[in-house]
């Protein structure tokens, strides 16, 4: 693995651009209200307990110093210690992390892990930086927030711009500050130094069980079936593979310049061989149509890989797939939500299709805590007991409560928080 590779990043790498706080909190109000939680509650939740903002002084490889701005959020501990990723971004915002730590307690009390959600961010431009600078930088961060983070306290992990190297630096940074070995201070470490089997898969494994799950209940057999991917990143090429491997035909594929779409079938083993390390393949071909044209093609499974806003009021009503698996943040409006549920088609929400790369997150941090670690088999074996049960629980909740699958995927998210929360004396 080359030292700084983006390929082996987690998170998207365009920032989110609708107004994600507020959507958030339309979603947890409305979820809260539907179980009867009064106002206070929301109050409690609707923005993080805690948000540090700090100013990281770093010497560059030119002999200057740069100072370099960086947040931690910490929604609610209520339940443990939070956790969450850290990501390098030139234009994160403050409450864009504010909302990433919400939609991150969300997915943990989906995936019932005992945690809260935290995130954080540094505002800079990784691409642009030596190796010897994001080294110098993610310890600067770390002793920044030393005080505030740890292993009980606030986990973090690999997220938009940063890898299993970046972890590294920051856990030994952290193990040096406070003199003993401190690996489960973070998580998507390299595994020699403690990181878990299939933590790198996590998220993409995460969305392909959410697929079979969705897949079940509509009576679709996965073997067969025409699947549309839009995206062919991190998350794309794995989720496209997977399904590939499960004997799915994968129809379309895109990238941000174009779409591949053959109803035969694309050979996605010669696509992911020829995709560079941005995830672009379209422009090796003529043959392309437009990304607008491919999520409006006729498919069983659909999955949104890519950027968010891709399904809106503006193109939900054309839509022709049975089933909508979110494995990009945010890609369908709350409008777009409505609409495509009215119309039957099964839309499986980003913090449920998403929850895997966090599942396997707390997995790590319990093998370390126990110093025995697990194989391949059994952590993906224990990911799915996870998310087929989460899935489950929210379907049956979308069912017994006539609401969509977002609405209640965040009942769910939330309640085991907002209960803790009671019980602490918080609300
Ligand atoms: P990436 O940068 O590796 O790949 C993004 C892909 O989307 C590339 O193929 C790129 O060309 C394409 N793209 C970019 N802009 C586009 C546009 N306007 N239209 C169409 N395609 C466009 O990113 P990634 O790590 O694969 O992340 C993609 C999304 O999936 C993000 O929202 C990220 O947060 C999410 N993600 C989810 C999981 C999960 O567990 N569900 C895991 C990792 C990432």
């Amino acid at each position: 693995m080359g030292i700084y590779d983006v390929t082996n990043s987690g998170g998207d790498k365009d920032i989110e651009t609708l107004d994600l706080l507020t959507s958030t909190q339309i979603v947890i109000h409305d979820a809260l209200k539907k179980m009867g939680y009064n106002e206070e509650m929301f109050e409690l939740l609707k923005e993080p307990l805690r948000m540090s903002d700090v100013r990281i002084p770093v010497r560059m490889d030119d002999g200057s110093t740069k100072i370099f701005n960086g947040f931690r959020a910490q929604h609610n501990d209520a339940l443990g210690p939070t956790m969450g990723g850290v990501r390098f971004h030139p234009k994160v915002t403050a409450t864009e992390v504010k909302a990433l730590s919400m939609w991150m307690s969300m997915k943990c009390g989906i995936a019932d892990l005992p945690f809260g959600g935290g995130k954080g961010a540094i505002l800079c431009n990784p691409r642009t930086m030596s190796f010897g600078e994001l080294e110098r930088l993610s310890r600067g961060y770390v002793r920044a927030i030393s005080q505030i983070v740890g292993p009980t306290k606030d986990i973090l992990a690999p997220d938009m711009y940063t890898n299993s190297q970046i972890m590294a630096w920051m856990m030994d940074e952290f193990s040096r500050l406070r003199q003993f070995d401190s690996s489960g201070f973070i998580t998507g470490k390299p595994l020699v130094l403690g990181g878990s089997e299939g933590r790198e898969r996590a998220g993409a494994k995460g969305v392909t069980i959410c697929i079979e799950e969705a897949a079940k209940k509509r009576g679709i057999r996965i073997k067969g079936s025409r699947v549309i991917v839009q995206g062919f990143g991190n998350a794309g090429s794995y989720v496209a593979k997977f399904m590939h491997d499960a004997g799915a035909i994968v129809i379309g594929i895109s990238d941000v310049y174009g779409a591949l779409y053959n109803p035969d079938g694309l050979n996605i083993n010669y696509l992911l061989d020829r995709r560079d390390s941005f995830g672009t393949i379209s422009t090796l071909f003529e043959w392309t149509i437009t990304n607008k044209e491919l999520l409006e093609k006729e498919c069983d499974v659909l999955v949104p890989a890519a950027i968010s806003d891709q399904i809106t009021a503006e193109n939900a009503y054309n839509i022709k797939a049975k089933i909508v698996v979110e494995a990009a943040n945010g890609p369908t409006s709350l409008e777009a939500t409505n609409i495509l549920t009215e119309r039957g088609i099964l839309l499986v929400p980003d913090v449920l299709a998403g929850a895997g790369g966090v599942t396997v997150s707390y997995f790590e941090w319990v093998q370390n805590k126990q110093g025995y670690y697990w194989s391949e088999e059994e952590v993906e074996e224990k990911l799915r007991d996870k998310l087929v049960k989460s899935f489950e629980d929210i379907y049956q909740l979308s069912q017994t409560n006539n609401v969509d699958m977002r609405l209640a995927a965040y009942m769910i998210g939330v309640k085991k928080m907002a209960d803790a929360s009671l019980y602490r004396g918080w609300a």
